[in-house]
Parts: structure tokens; sequence; C-alpha cells
């Protein structure tokens, strides 16, 4: 089935509700069991079925299964959130005495998880440079288990070579997980060698800015077991309102993402060429560090990326970024509206490589508005930073 179908049909299974099109929404702690039998039953199989609350109900099934296949794996676990998912995975896959090797781009609470809490339960982080591809070979250490990644990065948008990171991890007996948030719909995981596939959902898949979400999804059984047995170990559960969110989120998602990414395009080519910017930030740009990578793994793109500006007096980006219509400022992304963050010095903190950009950098999302009014946002915002300048 092709991508748009999927969507559609993915977790659905109106037979088993009256033929309702869409799964209802199970709001549920306590499931009743009609016997001591059939609960002590239920007891040996923990993750068969519906027992209680907190370890799924319908709901989280459909939204499950609706995820995985549109990652392309073969099981998924929701989780309450894109770092609640990120957490997760590094708690079920690593353990004292490890060590991690995680991409110096990635998401900056990633890192923080890292520092502060891995490090105090003595597994030690190595952070390497988005663009080492199969240089990861050296860094690859008999303890090292598990090989982060996140392409492109959310914030800086390098492209990373997967494959050749995947088999390099293989190689050492590695496992490969990836933030694949930006590459929705667009990258395939494990098609690419990644072992664990990790989507902050609260981004495109629930894709209206009004919920937290997020999933883990393996292409690998045994797999499964082993991060869904940690997971429920911590009591993760995300609400049944949000995955309803999510599953109607998903219905959409291709149609969405295909006019964000066209629209990101046209605002980014348009930014490239304009006096007042440095560089774009955007891989399906030609030219862009990561276009060749992005042209040769994705098969699409979203809506993020990142733009550096000349050197300006942070007064002057300032107007800029307050005076905007449609671009107002807020974190997250992938919901249907523009968005803009400084991203110069707070919020991009490098120990392996260097982030030493030339001014003032930005990080845009292309919402769904018309592209002629967000150019013209865009303008009079460019227009407001050479006033102030
Ligand atoms: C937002 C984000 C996350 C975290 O997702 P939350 O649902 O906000 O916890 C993780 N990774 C990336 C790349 C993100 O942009």
């Amino acid at each position: 089935m092709k991508k748009d179908s999927l969507l559609v049909h993915a977790g659905r299974h109106p037979e088993r509700y009256h033929g309702a099109v869409n799964p209802p929404v199970y709001h549920a702690s306590t499931i009743l069991h009609p016997s001591v039998a059939a609960m002590e039953a239920s007891g040996k199989k923990p993750f068969d079925g519906v027992r209680y609350g907190r370890y799924g109900t319908p709901t989280t099934f459909a939204f499950e299964e609706a995820v995985a296949a549109v990652e392309g794996g073969a099981k998924a676990i929701a989780m309450p959130s894109g770092l609640a998912a990120i957490t997760g995975t590094l708690m079920a896959l690593l353990k004292t005495g490890d060590h991690l090797l995680m991409v110096d781009s990635a998401y900056f609470p990633t890192r923080k998880f890292c520092d502060a809490v891995l490090a105090g339960l003595g597994v030690e982080t190595t952070y390497y440079d988005p663009a080492i591809g199969a240089g990861i070979e050296v860094l690859l250490r008999p303890n090292t288990r598990l090989v982060f990644t996140e392409s492109p990065g959310s914030l800086t948008f390098e492209v990373q070579d997967i494959p050749a990171i995947a088999a390099a991890a293989h190689a050492h007996g590695a496992l490969v997980a990836m933030d694949n948030t930006w590459g929705i719909q667009s990258f395939q995981p494990f098609v690419h060698g990644v072992d664990v596939s990790i989507q902050a959902c609260t981004k495109y898949v629930v894709g209206h800015a009004d919920a937290m979400l997020g999933s883990i999804t393996v292409a690998d059984e045994a797999l499964w077991l082993r991060l869904k047995t940690s997971v429920a170990a911590f009591g993760h559960s995300p609400g049944a309102e949000e995955m309803f969110l999510g599953l109607r989120g998903l219905r959409t998602l291709g149609v969405r993402l295909r006019h964000h990414a066209e629209t990101a395009l046209k605002l980014a080519s348009w930014l490239k060429d304009r006096p007042e910017v440095a560089s774009v930030l955007y891989p399906p740009l030609p030219g862009d560090a990561g276009h060749e990578l992005w042209k040769r793994d994705f098969t699409g793109a979203c809506g993020l990326f990142g733009v550096i500006l000349k050197p300006a007096p942070k007064a002057a980006v300032d107007a800029m970024l307050d005076g905007f219509t449609h671009f107002n400022l807020g974190y997250s992304w992938g919901g249907f509206e523009s968005l803009v963050i400084p991203t110069t010095g707070h919020s991009i903190i490098r120990t392996a490589t260097k982030w030493d950009p030339p001014g003032p950098s930005l990080r845009f999302h292309a919402g769904l508005e018309d592209a002629d009014d967000l150019l013209a946002d865009l303008e009079a915002g460019l227009a407001r930073l050479k006033a102030a300048g």
C-alpha cells in the first residue's frame, strides 16, 4: 500500500466497533476480569490484551499499530511525549558501565538527560560530530551499546550518513536509535539500518499544537519486548485523548507534510537570495551541506528550516521577530501554524564540534498559511531588521 493510503487505513478496525470509522476513545484505568482464572491468565501475559489502563487499551493499540505502519516498523510503543520516548529508549537499552555515542547536534533536552541523569547512573556519553559517517568506527568501544542519531538536527539541520553509521555500529554489536521527527514519512528508518526510531508525535503526527505525545518503533519483536518491559516498569502511560488526537492527525499527515514542505522550500529559496541572510539551513535546498545525503536517503521534507543572518545587533533581530504577523514566537513545530525562534546562544551547545555562525541564527516553521502571506511577513521582518540595524 502506498503511503497516503496507509495513513488512511493504519490502526483502524471498524468491524470491531459497530462500523465506526474511528476507533473509540477508551477512558479506562480499571479493567474488570470475569473470573479469578481469567485474571491470573492475563497476569501471565502482561503485554497481551487489555488488563489494566496503564498497560494500554484498544485506543493505545490502535495508535501503536498505526505509528508502527507509518514508520515502517513491526511494533510501536506509545509514550506521553517525544522526550519520554527518547529517555525511555536510553533507559531501556543502557545500564551502569555502558557507553553511549550521542550526536553533538542532538535536541538539547536529550543532551541534558545524558549529562544530568545517565552520567549519574554510570553511563558514559561521548558526543560525536554529526558529519562523522563511517568514521564513527574509531569511537566505538567494547562497551558501546548504543549510537544515538538525529537527522537532520532540529536546530542546525546537519544530515547524518545513517547507513554508514549503522553499518559500523552493528559490526561492533551496538544498536542504533534515531530521533526521526523531522523525517517522518520521508525517511524510512528501518530500511537505512536504524534499530529504534523515535517520534515526537507532538509535532507533525498530532499536527495541531494541542497535545503532547511520543512513540518508539522497532522492527524486531525481541527488541520491542525489551523496550516495553522497561517502559512499563517506569509507568509511562499516555492519555487516551492524546492518542486519539495522534490518530486523527495521522489521517491528514501526508497532505499536510507536502504543503509544509512546499511552502518551506519557497520561503527558504527566497531567503537564501536576500542580502540580509548569510545562509539558509534546509537540506532540500541545492547547495545545503546535507543536500546530497538528503537526496540519497529522503523522499521528501517538512516545514522546519534554519536561517543565519549576516551580523546584526540583537535589538534589530528582536524588532524583526517581535513584529511578525504569522511567524509567532513559540517552541515546538509541526502544527498548522507558522513559528519562529531565535537559536543564537542559549539553545545550541556543542562539545565535539564548533557551532560558530557568522551572525544571529533563527529557526522557522512554515505553517499552512498562504505562502504569499508568509513571504510578505518575512519581507516586512527584514525591513524592520534593516531599519533597526
Ligand atoms: C520537540 C522535539 C522532541 C521532544 O518532543 P516533546 O513531545 O516536546 O517531548 C524531541 N526531538 C525533537 C527533534 C523535537 O523537535
